[in-house]
């Protein structure tokens, strides 16, 4: 396991409740890493009860560890073991690690070169200060526990404008979290590593992630999400196309075409708008349907031959009428 892995197990293990490493653990990572983690005050060590793992088993059961104090002042550790029935462990193997949360936020602080993080919601949301955003300043926080089912409680003290920036350790919760506008939500797993100068975020892809937010933002804003929202658009777009193409310029463009589809066409190439057939078919129907649109207005040879009709009955009426019987 490299450095930059265990940083990502910590991480993640930022968004536990009261993850513990024990000596059973930190024994497998690799030498000095523990120091390492140490002295970035990534990990303290575990207020929890004292915990070993029993030296003697294959299964390195862990036990809660007993205290005794020698006649000669020196302290040992025991712990119970269903093979030894009581077996003594080292100071050293007593000893949990955390990751220390405070600390976390403050190093997420200074590399992004903020000056300190403080906490709004112990142990779950901080304040990481403002930083420069294009022409403005944006606030930054980080929060564990998202997906937690209190996580409303945490994310209230979230900007509702979708501004802030909001840094967790892994688990980016769902988009149904936020009641207003979704904030850019960015997991440190993605963009933190160990370099040469210690904890490091890659500021570059945390940019392009708050970006792809405001993007996504702005599209959604723009034409409403919810259904009242799809609602008014699909209204504003009708009136749009209603106020480019008049019931009128419809029904007279299915006239000179004979066809809905062919209509749609022509209109849409006139209007550079996408009209479709069933806008045209409707203005048809609101004319009274394809007959009565055929009959009326302006083609002198159907007029001439509804009239010629017309007369001819009367003509008939008038022949029976006087038909002798
Ligand atoms: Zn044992």
């Amino acid at each position: 396991m490299t450095l930059n892995e265990l940083l990502q197990l910590l991480i993640v293990a930022a968004d536990d409740v009261g993850r513990v490493f024990d000596y059973a653990e930190i024994r497998t990572w690799p030498p000095g890493a523990l120091d390492q983690f140490r002295r970035l005050r990534l990990l303290r060590a575990s207020s929890a009860g004292l915990m070993a793992p029993c030296p003697n088993c294959l299964d390195a059961h862990t036990e809660m560890v007993t205290v005794l104090d020698g006649p000669d002042g020196t302290r040992r550790y025991f712990i119970p073991c269903p093979e030894s029935l009581r077996v003594e462990v080292t100071a050293e193997m007593c000893c949990g690690w955390q990751v220390d949360l405070d600390a976390l936020a403050s190093l997420i602080a200074v590399s992004i070169g903020l000056h300190g993080a403080k906490a709004v919601v112990p142990g779950r949301l901080w304040r990481l200060g403002r930083t420069k955003w294009k022409d403005g300043t944006r606030q930054v926080l980080f929060a564990t526990r998202l997906i937690d089912d209190d996580a409303s409680s945490v994310v209230c003290h979230v900007g509702t404008h979708g501004r802030d920036i909001v840094l967790v350790p892994h688990h980016v919760p769902d988009d149904r979290l936020w009641p207003q506008r979704v904030p850019p939500v960015i997991a440190l797993s993605q963009i933190a590593s160990l370099d040469a100068n210690g904890f490091a975020l890659d500021i570059a892809a945390m940019a392009e992630a708050v970006a792809e937010t405001d993007r996504l933002n702005s599209a959604k804003h723009a034409i409403g999400t919810d259904r009242a929202g799809r609602r008014i658009l699909q209204r504003a777009v009708k009136a749009e196309i209603k106020s480019l193409v008049a019931d009128d310029a419809l029904v007279a463009a299915y006239k000179q075409r004979g066809s809905y589809r062919k209509a749609a066409e022509f209109l849409s190439e006139q209007t550079k708008t996408n009209v479709t057939k069933d806008v045209v078919r409707r203005a048809v129907q609101r004319h009274g349907g394809v007959k009565e649109v055929m009959q009326t207005h302006d083609t002198p040879s159907v007029s001439r031959t509804v009239a010629s009709h017309q007369r001819d009955r009367a003509t008939k009426m008038s022949q029976y009428g006087k038909r002798p019987h």
